[in-house]
């Protein structure tokens, strides 16, 4: 693999490094990745991509992708995690989107993939259920046939940011008496429709970031099943094979060890920086090999994916190792801060507290985003089924 950039791709990088220098919107500068913004906040470099057609590169070009090479992406992702972008949620752009393009039909597509490519519409994901999570397909919701219409009734659970979606991806089963995998659908919900309601939970940091989604009797027209009634489990498993993959954030968690090291030089133990301890020192140079070794895994996915696979069971050890490392990232960031850490936490404070606090800046929203990180090991699937994955789809166990 020739690992150097070539002129080409060393001038498209100070291209977009200089797109997102102008464009990228001040007021969310510094911000980060939070759980609390509000939706225009969520949505503002979404919408600036988006007017620029930059807001879907993994997509094929015809329906609206940047046609970029998979080197042109790994850039793309690196310049934004340089800056600590706040970029277009997964859940139009990498999951629904695909599903739509790929086993949608005509109408489908003209109708849903302008909104997700311009970021006006908000999507949420009506996968899990309580029972129904790692064992997905025992999921109990009904989708009733009934004249043109499919009558849904259910819970849903987890829906993240649901409380701003305009539309929802909702499995189904539609043939109860099928086999668990064979009897589901995979349905296109507006939220606005009578009889859905979304109920917050509060997360351990303190965050409104996920909600129970109850349908009661909720009639959905029966243009918006996608691809064939009873097939829906392949197009969901087609779509969290595209949620994992970029759930690995490599360039995002090297500029959290570059943030760590800066914390690490400055915070002291007795007198020594805990960047010159040996124990620390230690811990963060294991952190640097291990996303080292995750770049390159992702490097050989992506190039396998310009050369025409989708992304597969590998994209289990992405999910696997990347979120480990954002853990053990934010874990070792909340030893370097201390004590500092923990006035700062979300849901320790009161909401609206002017406070100031006892630490330096850089300890700020340290603790709740170690608190916060947690779900990754858990969400798009929880780690240990990712293993199972791995036993059998890739080592044949
Ligand atoms: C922050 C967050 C956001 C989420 N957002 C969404 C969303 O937007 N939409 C959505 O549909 N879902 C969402 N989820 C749900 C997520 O996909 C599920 O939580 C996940 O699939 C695990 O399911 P569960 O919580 O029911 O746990 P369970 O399936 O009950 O698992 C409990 C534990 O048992 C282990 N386990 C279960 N079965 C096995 C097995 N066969 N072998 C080994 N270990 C096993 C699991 O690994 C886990 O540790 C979200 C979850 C979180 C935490």
């Amino acid at each position: 693999m020739n690992l150097e950039f070539s002129p080409e791709e060393i001038a498209f990088r100070e291209e977009v490094r200089a797109f997102i220098r102008e464009n990228y919107p001040k007021e969310l500068v510094g911000l980060g990745n939070r759980e609390d913004l509000t939706r225009e906040q969520f949505l503002a470099w979404h919408k600036i991509l988006g007017k620029k057609g930059w807001s879907a590169p993994a997509w094929p070009k015809k329906y609206g992708g940047t046609g970029w090479t998979s080197t042109q992406r790994y850039i793309w992702s690196e310049e934004n995690a340089r800056v600590d972008a706040l970029m277009p949620l997964p859940f139009g752009i990498s999951m629904v989107g695909p599903v739509i393009y790929t086993f949608g039909n005509e109408e489908q597509k003209a109708k849903h993939l302008p909104g997700i490519l311009a970021g006006d519409v908000w999507w949420a994901q009506g996968y899990s259920e309580p029972g129904a999570g790692s064992d997905l397909a025992s999921l109990k919701t009904t989708a009733v046939r009934d004249g043109d219409h499919y009558v849904i009734n259910g819970q849903k659970t987890w829906t993240t940011l649901a409380q701003h979606a305009d539309w929802g991806f909702f499995l189904c089963r539609t043939d109860p008496s099928a086999k668990a995998q064979e009897g589901i659908s995979f349905i296109l919900v507006d939220m606005k429709t009578p009889g859905i309601e979304v109920r917050p939970i509060k997360l351990i940091d303190g965050t409104h970031e996920v909600n129970e989604t109850w349908l009661t009797d909720v009639r959905v027209p029966v243009e918006n099943l996608v691809g064939k009634e009873n097939e829906g489990w392949t197009y969901a498993k087609f779509l969290l094979a595209h949620e994992r993959s970029g759930i690995a954030g490599v360039a995002r968690s090297k500029r959290g060890i570059e943030r760590l090291r800066s914390i690490a030089s400055q915070e002291t133990l007795d007198g020594t920086p805990l960047i010159r301890t040996d124990d620390f020192a230690r811990k963060i140079s294991q952190l640097e090999i291990d996303l080292t070794a995750l770049e390159f895994t992702e490097l050989r996915t992506l190039a396998s994916e310009a050369a025409g696979h989708g992304p597969g069971p590998e994209s289990s050890i992405l999910k696997i190792k990347g979120t480990e490392i954002q853990q053990r990232l934010t874990e070792l960031t909340l030893e370097a801060v201390g004590n500092y850490g923990a006035p700062y936490a979300r849901g320790m404070t009161p909401n609206g507290s002017n406070e100031f606090g006892v630490g330096p800046d850089y300890s700020n929203h340290v603790a709740d985003a170690y608190f916060n990180m947690r779900k990754t090991s858990i969400y798009g699937g929880s780690n240990e089924i990712q293993r199972n994955i791995i036993s059998k789809m890739i080592l044949g166990l």
